[in-house]
């Protein structure tokens, strides 16, 4: 395996504008049926994927030598909160109720809206880093409609691919997570109208929603009818913890008909089956992220169960203050925590099962094509298929590590993390380049550690999450 760490993206005439881009002898994990894996090329031109197949050739092409290499649709990464990048690895021994009381009840009203756009591009760049090319940006810190302003710049300055899911301000849990009876915030219709009136652009917007769980009912219904007529999708926290007796709240919105496509669920753990395979029915998406979850005790991740009933599975990262914020690690978790549960209910009938129930091309498709289902953005991304927009990650192994290219999906799945995203295109534009990022962003670099401090010592907590006793 080459590792060619000295080649950059503009050496190899990779941003000449206009120019096509043929990535040569990759192994191709298309997620396209049709399509299927393949040793072979991809053609890009004019930020779409004109081709894909073997011996392709383009006169004038700038070449990426994929030898070696493994190309995926990007990662969709349906849930994360970019807002916290700032406070990335406060909460990883914490339990939720001291998220929800420091987090979301008090780092939340320190947030200014430099704040929140420093956050958002340093977070979206992470993503890129990490192979992902679109994000669910779960926005619920939007204190003022400038704060919703400065996670928009950053997200369209960061060139990811995003659906800003613009929320409620951060300022006061009480108020807007409490049964809240207070209205979304009519801000987000000001950006329907001017900042994110386009369906095309690369920025889209979609509305965050307390849902049924933290709002109260007329305020659910009237959450989603907003989504609705602004024509956009929305996504809401659902079923995740015990608290107090389990109420139901699924299958009351999928009889008062809020559920659908246009609707994504996350977390979902303690709906019951009934409950899963009406939200399937209906069309809804549902997001796991399995690795806060098990942290934090939303319940068992719903992965195995979504799949019995024939629905959508998407996978997220959640909260950065918290856990990781790459596919690759919740990818495991969703394959491994699923595998966990079915040995162990095999165990509990005295035998040991035959066959594993879940596989890593599956999860795989959740992390890309699934999650771009999710969004509503499959006709032009989550899979290596012609016509589609270039959305494409390239992993490479370094040539001291043994190859791991058996099975280049088990490969991905299991033999893969940051350290092997070697090159992230987005609508065609390389953003990440033989292992470096092409943008640095050093002046936010230096504000974020600043920002983080003050937040967390303004929330009452030390930057290492240390509480006070
Ligand atoms: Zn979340």
């Amino acid at each position: 395996m080459s590792d060619m760490s000295s080649e950059t993206a503009q050496g190899a005439g990779l941003l000449d504008r206009g120019r096509p881009i043929l990535i040569r002898n990759a192994h191709l994990i298309t997620m396209d049926e049709r399509v299927g894996d393949l040793l072979g090329d991809i053609l890009v031109k004019d930020g779409k994927i004109a081709a894909v197949g073997r011996d392709l050739s383009c006169e004038g092409a700038a070449v990426i030598d994929g030898t070696d290499r493994v190309v995926i649709p990007g990662f969709v990464n349906s849930h994360i909160h970019l807002w916290q990048t700032v406070i990335k690895g406060c909460a990883g021994d914490w339990s939720f109720g001291e998220y929800l009381q420091y987090i979301l009840g008090a780092a939340g009203k320190h947030y200014g809206p430099e704040d929140v756009r420093v956050a958002t591009l340093l977070g979206a760049l992470e993503q890129i880093d990490a192979g992902v090319t679109t994000v669910y940006d779960w926005s619920h810190i939007l204190n003022t409609p400038d704060h919703a302003d400065g996670a928009i710049d950053a997200l369209e300055q960061s060139g990811i691919r995003a659906v800003f899911g613009h929320g409620t301000p951060g300022d006061d849990i009480a108020r807007w997570w409490y049964q809240s009876r207070e209205p979304h915030p009519q801000d987000i219709v000001r950006i329907r109208r001017t900042r994110l009136a386009s369906d095309e652009a690369l920025v889209t917007l979609g509305l965050s929603l307390r849902g049924p769980d933290y709002a109260v009912p007329e305020i659910n219904r009237a959450d989603i009818e907003l989504a609705r007529s602004l024509g956009i999708m929305s996504s809401m926290h659902l079923a995740a913890g015990v608290f107090g007796e389990y109420m139901p709240h699924c299958r009351a919105m999928g009889e008062a008909g809020l559920l659908g496509p246009d609707v994504n669920l996350t977390h979902c753990n303690r709906l019951t089956d009934d409950e899963i395979a009406m939200a399937v029915d209906m069309g809804a998406s549902i997001s796991v992220t399995p690795e806060v979850e098990m942290q934090m005790g939303h319940g068992l991740p719903v992965t195995g169960r979504v799949k019995a009933a024939g629905g959508r599975v998407t996978l997220g990262t959640d909260v950065v203050s918290s856990v990781s914020a790459d596919m690759f690690s919740q990818m495991r978790f969703a394959v491994q925590a699923q595998r966990m549960l079915e040995n162990s209910k095999s165990h509990a009938l005295g035998c040991m099962l035959e066959r594993l129930p879940l596989s890593a091309r599956d999860v795989l498709n959740y992390a890309t094509l699934q999650g771009a289902k999710a969004l509503g953005l499959a006709s032009r991304i989550g899979s290596i298929t012609p016509a589609k927009d270039a959305d494409l990650t390239i992993l490479s192994w370094p040539s001291h590590h043994s190859s791991p290219l058996a099975d280049p999906v088990q490969a991905v799945v299991f033999h893969a993390s940051l350290a092997n995203v070697d090159t992230v295109m987005i609508a065609g534009r390389v953003q990440k380049f033989r292992h470096r990022l092409l943008r640095s962003e050093l002046t936010e670099r230096h504000q974020a550690t600043q920002i983080g401090r003050r937040i967390m010592t303004a929330a009452g907590f030390q930057p290492s999450g240390r509480l006070p006793t």
